[in-house]
């Protein structure tokens, strides 16, 4: 890469908060000491102020580990739960009776 300052569409990598990714972005605008201002994601076009391509910290509280360990928390204080009962025996003569009266519909 030369080594100049950046210029109106010179493609640079940046964080695109739409997208969520690091992605080619051209260079949209410029600072006045030649720094570089906002850029346009080349992926969906959003323009968007210059994260020098670095990613944004990831959220923690209501979203991630915390949740899951709250989880633990609430399961850990509840009883164990009481063993199912055991499954009914299958309704094989209700089928047979559905059989039965089929064969009694198509002898009217
Ligand atoms: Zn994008």
């Amino acid at each position: 890469m030369p080594d100049r300052p950046p210029r109106l569409g010179d493609v640079i990598d940046d964080y695109c908060p739409k997208c969520r990714l690091l992605l080619n972005h051209d260079v949209a605008s410029l600072a006045p000491d030649g720094a570089v201002a906002k850029v346009t994601c080349r992926t969906c076009f959003n323009t968007h102020d210059y994260r020098h391509a670095q990613l944004p910290a990831r959220r923690k509280g209501k979203t991630g580990g915390d949740t899951k360990s709250l989880m633990e928390q609430v399961l850990a204080g509840m009883p164990a739960p009481p063993e199912p009962p055991p499954a009914p025996p299958a309704p094989v003569r209700k089928r047979r009776d559905l059989w039965a009266e089929v064969e009694r519909l198509k002898k009217k």
